[in-house]
């Protein structure tokens, strides 16, 4: 039973009355409650964006940008709206900066492949950090491979700390972008990225953020940032899968040359040659995510009704008895406990391997990720080959993280 002592005192952000907009978070695993811990790999729906996904589906359906019919024109009128919704969600100067794509990975592979074969050549470099997620190294690689770009990584300290003065002295005439994390989704660092942005900027140098962890537990102002690319996914927004975002600054935008080649992407197609759409049609080829971009926009519609800034400081406030809680268990290690954290927390068990941990939990109703959370680079840097992590969502209350240590009290009586 969770007692009303256990819900938020975060008092304008009813925990409780929130949890009960998701239906999946009345289900039970192995006939125990639900916790779920895992909302930085994938955010559960509330019953808004199910319904919008549903509605689309089922009364509005149609493929978009080409038909002259009743449906089409629905379908179209409403795929832009997101768009706009997305534009206004993160501060953008225009709706034409805003590219849908399938995901984080989708948009930093567009800007690899097309900013970067664009206007990148053998021996430029460019910035990466300790903290990314694969899908911030390896498009840059195949971009590597391809041209032999040079990539230099800048160090994070013991606690997971970016290292500005490192970050610094990496930076150079012969940077040609910078692409970093913005929060670090196995640790849980948020980065000094107005810093970064100003410190490659005083160079001429272009920033990317990579923002799938950022967008979903704080307030994102892209022009405040003055950040030039920024990408995230929909469905760890509390939205659908299949769906994300490329924020481009539009005069970059405009030069950069396609992804990908197909329909919906062109003004006018001959054998000879084709003549490319406007941005930002140019880099949607083929047909989208027309129901995820529903689900999308009613994902954006639910999060900014609560606030961002409400949401923030609920997680802040479930970070810190999480980090006070789990003190309590012997021999736990926290692997990320930098100055500036979002609602992660990662950490290992003396002894216990994390699958064992992470099995333990499941059988109690746990949902908690274990394992290098496909930041590989970054177990290595910390000498370990995975961890445990748990990630709160805006329905997570105190009663999930009781469970937690409650459960790893006992992993730690059975183990030792
Ligand atoms: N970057 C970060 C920081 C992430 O956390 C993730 C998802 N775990 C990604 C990129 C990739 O997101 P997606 O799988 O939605 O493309």
């Amino acid at each position: 039973m969770r007692s009303v002592a256990t819900i938020s005192e975060n008092s304008a952000f009813d925990v409780a009355r929130l949890r009960a907009d998701f239906p999946i978070l009345a289900e039970r695993v192995y006939d125990k409650p639900l916790v779920f811990l895992d909302s930085a790999a994938s955010a559960q729906k509330p019953q808004c964006v199910i319904d919008a996904v549903s509605h689309c589906y089922s009364r509005e359906y149609a493929n978009i940008h080409r038909g002259v019919y009743y449906l089409s024109e629905r379908a179209t009128q409403a795929y832009e709206d997101a768009r706009v919704k997305v534009q206004r969600f993160i501060n953008a100067a225009s709706e034409r900066e805003i590219i849908f794509t399938k995901s984080t990975t989708e948009a930093i592979n567009l800007v690899a492949a097309s900013y970067g074969g664009a206007t990148l050549k053998e021996g430029d470099e460019i910035i990466l950090s300790h903290l990314e997620h694969h899908a911030n190294i390896v498009p840059w690689q195949l971009l590597r491979q391809r041209i032999g770009i040079e990539i230099k990584v800048v160090p994070i300290d013991e606690r997971g700390n970016f290292l500005l003065e490192e970050f610094e002295k990496l930076l150079s005439p012969r940077t040609r972008l910078v692409a970093v994390s913005h929060t670090s989704n196995a640790l849980g660092t948020i980065t000094p990225a107005a810093e970064i942005v100003r410190l490659a900027h005083a160079q001429g140098t272009p920033v990317l953020l990579d923002g799938a962890q950022s967008v979903v537990h704080g307030p994102i102002d892209v022009q405040a940032l003055d950040v030039d690319f920024f990408a995230f996914s929909g469905h760890k927004l509390y939205g659908p899968s299949g769906i994300g975002v490329l924020y481009g600054k539009a005069d970059l935008l405009a030069a950069m040359p396609p992804y990908q080649g197909g329909g919906d992407m062109i003004k006018r197609v001959t054998f000879e040659k084709t003549e490319f759409a406007d941005i930002p049609g140019r880099f949607e080829a083929g047909t989208p995510h027309i129901a995820g971009a529903y689900g999308f926009a009613a994902a954006i519609d639910y999060v900014s009704a609560i606030g961002m800034e409400a949401i923030n400081a609920h997680e802040r406030e479930l970070l810190d008895y999480a980090t006070a809680r789990l003190q309590e268990i012997n021999s736990l290690r926290f692997i990320g406990t930098a100055d500036d954290k979002a609602g992660i927390v990662s950490f290992e068990l003396d002894g216990v391997h994390a699958h064992d941990i992470g099995t333990i939990l499941d059988r109690e109703g746990i949902a908690v990720r274990v394992g290098h959370h496909c930041a590989q680079p970054l177990m290595d840097r910390f000498g370990i080959t995975g961890t445990v992590r748990a990630s709160f969502g805006l329905y997570n209350d105190k009663a999930d993280i009781d469970a937690l240590v409650r459960a790893l009290g006992a992993v730690r009586e059975i183990f030792g």
